[in-house]
């Protein structure tokens, strides 16, 4: 929860008219939201009541008021709807990870193969890093979630240490129980290529097995939601449909929850790289994702 001053700060600083107004834009996310996850339309007709109600109860200012709260069905009509879910979020990578060389490269097993603990991770060509894009999206996500019931865990408490490894971050979902956990990213492919996917486990004769199909159903329900919050296309450049399956990561080879990566687009695509540094639109992915995860667990 450190989190929150930060990212409403980053808010505040970075675009001056989202400051007085982010309750606002809360809310217009959230009714995006509703919409694409198909729970009930926001009434189109709330304007009406003051005349119709005039004659009858000509004081009545609650009354007039109510139809501003169609704004926000999700907390009206469920207001909790995650309420005993644990969920584990990884921000990927590490805004210290540059500074310990070392430690990031050492070996560690994942099962497969041996790999480096950590990496730094990519940046838009300006300079805007991976590791601040998956910490920034990630707390908005733990804010939403939370506000919906459910409990969330962060893999790194903030965007200025080293690691963890991957191996802890697959075990911090380990030892949560998490019903459902997700690892956020955002890829460094060539310019020309642009659009998101999901990595799902594949077997490997190991303990990832027996979630590998609940992790394809959770990749599938996040892909969904991904595309329709965000609006952003299919990966161009890999996988099929945005899915991907991989049996080289430690995060999800090692996991014993349900558990995904998401690659949110390309850092190194211009038009991306511009979107992804634009609070609003990191808040949409926020979204996109909560919305995905909430369908995974609740269907
Ligand atoms: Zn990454």
């Amino acid at each position: 929860m450190r989190a929150l001053p930060v990212t409403v700060l980053a808010v505040c600083g970075l675009i001056a008219s989202a400051c007085g107004a982010t309750g606002s834009g809360d809310a217009a996310a959230g009714q995006a939201a509703t919409t694409s996850t198909e729970e009930q339309a926001p009434s189109t007709a709330p304007a009406e009541p003051s005349e119709t109600l005039d004659p009858v109860e000509p004081v009545d200012p609650v009354k007039t008021a109510e139809p501003a709260e169609t704004a926000e069905p999700e907390e009206t009509q469920q207001a909790r709807p995650l309420d005993g879910m644990v969920i584990v979020i990884d921000p990927g990578h590490n805004g210290g990870n540059y500074r310990a060389p070392k430690a990031i490269n050492r070996q560690v097993d994942v099962l497969t193969k041996k790999k480096a603990c950590d990496t730094t991770g990519t940046a838009t060509n300006n300079g805007y890093s991976e590791a601040a894009f998956t910490w920034d999206v990630s707390t908005r996500m733990v804010e939403i979630l939370e506000r919906r019931g459910a409990t969330v865990k962060l893999t790194r408490s903030s965007n200025d240490g080293v690691g963890p490894c991957i191996t802890r971050r697959a075990a911090i979902g380990n030892k949560a129980g998490a019903d459902a956990a997700i690892s956020v990213h955002a890829d460094g492919a060539g310019p020309a290529n642009h659009g998101f996917h999901v990595i799902m486990p594949r077997k490997i004769n190991g303990p990832v097995d027996e979630v590998v199909d609940d992790s394809n159903r959770l990749g599938i329900a996040v892909r969904n939601a991904f595309a329709e919050g965000t609006g952003l296309p299919y990966s161009t450049y890999i996988g099929r449909k945005a899915l991907d399956y991989r049996n080289d990561l430690g995060g999800l080879n090692l996991s014993r929850v349900p558990k995904i990566f998401v690659e949110c687009g390309n850092m190194r695509n211009a038009a991306e790289a511009a979107k992804f540094q634009r609070p609003k639109f990191r808040q949409k992915i926020a979204v996109a994702l909560a919305n995905g995860l909430q369908h995974y667990l609740k269907t």
